[in-house]
């Protein structure tokens, strides 16, 4: 199989022109062609000679993951369907707002966590992305915003997508070695020049992983907590089993030191008569007292086959205004892309029903 220089960041590169018997800085020369220039063809690569990239060429490729399907939702919220093989698909959606764009990025083809809620995860595991296919959805998202901008100068300016959010499709602290990959590469100046608060993992509670994260690639980090207690936590996020809240909440506080942000972000999905009562909001402020954090809480997104229901708005206020008295910061996800169902919710990631009309839908972020 060739070898896809997608799969790369910089140290990766430099390593394959060392072994091509290249200079070290051509990998410079190389990210910024395929990263920031957006090029597929080493034929376009003007500033490599002639016989470099016929070299390059009959060395290795730049392939990304095939676009199926590309739908803009009214309030500009834009959600591309990608394919990566085996009937598989992932999805990318890109929110736009008035001082940034995020997007939200997929890091495996189902999930193995089995959260009692996530559609992702009652798909069971299928594979985890590759590098490639992690910063793939990136390099098109980047690719396609500009282009629709009419802006085509060739090298680009990042203007479109100004954070990354680690939260479609799987868990990506368990894809660790290639989500660290794509997020250096994220990070590097060469490439996307993202700064580390601009881009967030989200992750279900891998504490472990969360320490090797710290030392790896310390990024922002949102933690999936849904619940104030390990009684009922133990049933939504089946990991809590492995490593419950206390544990969860120490890897908090030892990731804080190290992090571009000097709070944690707990996400908290809204679930009707589950996890929304006044007793949990309290239960939950005196939780989390000493880690410095803020709250997003997630109306839930319904899928079909799970009976957990949305809270309703007035208990979702009364819950957000219980831990704004208590001092923290509060946010309430908004629910973006509705009429191209790129709502928080669920992801398909099948690509074999090709008559669908709806699109499916994928878990989002802000
Ligand atoms: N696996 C990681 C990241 C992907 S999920 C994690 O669990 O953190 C991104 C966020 O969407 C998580 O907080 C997740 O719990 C939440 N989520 C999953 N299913 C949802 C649903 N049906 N409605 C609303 N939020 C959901
Ligand atoms: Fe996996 Fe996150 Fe879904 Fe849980 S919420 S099953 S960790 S994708």
């Amino acid at each position: 199989m060739a070898i896809n220089l997608l799969d790369y960041d910089s140290k990766g590169l430099v390593e394959f022109c060392t072994e091509i018997g290249e200079k070290p800085f051509r990998a410079r020369q190389l990210l910024r062609w395929i990263h920031q220039a957006g090029k597929t063809d080493f034929a376009d690569m003007s500033d490599l000679a002639k016989s470099l990239r016929e070299k390059l060429a009959t060395k290795a490729i730049i392939e990304l993951p095939a676009i199926i399907s590309d739908y803009e939702a009214a309030d500009g919220t834009r959600k591309w369907l990608l394919s990566v093989g085996s009937g598989n698909g992932i999805e990318t959606v890109f929110i736009p707002e008035t001082t940034r764009g995020t997007l939200c990025i997929s890091s495996q083809v189902g999930c193995a966590l089995a959260c009692a809620f996530c559609s992702t995860g009652m798909q069971g595991f299928n594979r985890n992305l590759t590098v490639a296919e992690i910063i793939g959805q990136l390099w098109i998202a980047n690719n396609a915003l500009e282009v629709s901008e009419g802006d085509n100068r060739g090298i680009r300016a990042h203007k479109a997508v100004t954070n990354v959010v680690m939260m479609g499709m799987g868990e990506p602290l368990a894809n660790f070695e290639n989500v660290v990959t794509a997020l250096e590469l994220m990070l590097d100046d060469y490439a996307y020049g993202l700064s580390r608060r601009r881009v967030t993992v989200s992750t279900s509670g891998l504490v472990p992983a969360i320490d090797r994260l710290r030392e790896r690639c310390p990024v922002a980090l949102a933690v999936s907590l849904h619940a104030p207690n390990d009684a009922l936590r133990d049933q939504l996020v089946p990991i809590n089993k492995k490593y419950p809240i206390k544990e969860l909440l120490a890897a908090c506080q030892r990731y804080l030191p190290d992090a571009p942000r000097d709070f944690i972000t707990f996400e908290y999905v809204m679930l009707d008569g589950v996890n929304d009562s006044i007793e949990h909001a309290k239960e939950l402020a005196k939780l989390t007292k000493d880690t410095p954090c803020k709250f997003n809480l997630i109306p839930f997104n319904t899928f079909s086959g799970i009976s957990f229901k949305r809270s309703k708005s007035e208990s979702i206020r009364i819950f957000r205004d219980v831990l704004m008295q208590a001092g923290y910061v509060v946010t309430v996800r908004k629910t973006r892309g509705d009429d191209i169902a790129a709502a928080c919710g669920q992801l398909a990631g099948q690509v074999k029903d090709k008559t669908r009309r709806t699109a499916p839908t994928v878990r989002i972020c802000q």
